[in-house]
């Protein structure tokens, strides 16, 4: 088994167990694998294994994967979890398949009127600031429930959900916390009648404590492919496949 198969069947094991925990069906816990500054090569291996989602943070670097594998387009659900610049969305609305990171409501406006016709709509989760950590990208807890309506109404996406990351805190019970705050306003907002289906946070140090708040996709990089040197990140620019 090649080291790629054998983290992520590590990383299934976690997400199996953390659900174990929580009295939740594995099955509501996808798995996304953050794949950048990672080569297309090594995330043919990852799909090799039976990984078919994989989240990026930059949109050029997604792209050119995305010409790189693109004989397993059809396999494939690509997802763009970065900052989303507003002069990049024309690439975005063309090439994945979901956006975690939407915090805006011009942002959304633009990706849904650049859709093509002929795709299905983009799938969208709005990010939120749950911290109000400094700095942050994120939509506040009070800009949510409007925004999530909003973007709900334009035609060419499809609201999914929200995404959070809180920032790191010292032990689990903490964490947790953080990411409850995530889960109350997901309740909110489904409770408003807007149908959520996704909660996408967790990542490598603290996919248990998010599984534990009810994530349903936790995004994770380091666990599945180690951790990014600037040597995983020069393997972009060699050619691949
Ligand atoms: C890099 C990244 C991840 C994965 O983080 P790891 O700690 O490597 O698991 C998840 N989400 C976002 C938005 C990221 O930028």
């Amino acid at each position: 088994m090649s080291g790629i198969a054998t983290a992520l069947k590590q990383v299934r094991h976690r997400i199996a167990t953390a659900c174990a925990d929580a009295g939740r069906d594995p099955a509501g816990v996808r798995l996304l694998a953050v794949s950048k500054t990672f080569a297309a090569s090594t995330l043919c291996e990852a799909h090799a294994a039976g990984q078919c989602a994989f989240g990026e943070n930059y949109v050029q670097e997604g792209v050119t994967k995305m010409a790189a594998l693109a004989g397993l387009r059809d396999q494939i659900q690509w997802h763009c979890i970065g900052p989303l610049q507003s002069n990049k969305t024309r690439l975005v609305a063309e090439q994945f398949d979901w956006v975690h990171s939407l915090d805006r409501l011009k942002t959304a406006q633009r990706l849904s009127a650049q859709r093509p016709a002929q795709l299905p709509p983009l799938q969208v989760c709005l990010q939120v600031n749950v911290d109000a950590g400094a700095n942050k990208s994120g939509a506040t807890p009070d800009e949510a429930l409007a925004l999530a309506r909003e973007v709900a109404a334009l035609p060419r996406l499809a609201l999914r959900g929200l995404m959070a990351i809180p920032e790191p805190a010292p032990d689990f019970q903490t964490q947790r916390g953080l990411f409850l705050r995530a889960t109350c306003l997901y309740e909110q907002i489904r409770a408003e009648g807007i149908a959520l289906d996704t909660l996408s946070m967790g990542m490598s140090d603290d996919l248990e404590a998010a599984i534990s708040a009810g994530a349903t996709m936790v995004r994770i990089g380091r666990a599945i492919f180690g951790a990014r040197t600037p040597a995983s990140a020069s393997a972009l620019i060699t050619p691949i496949l």
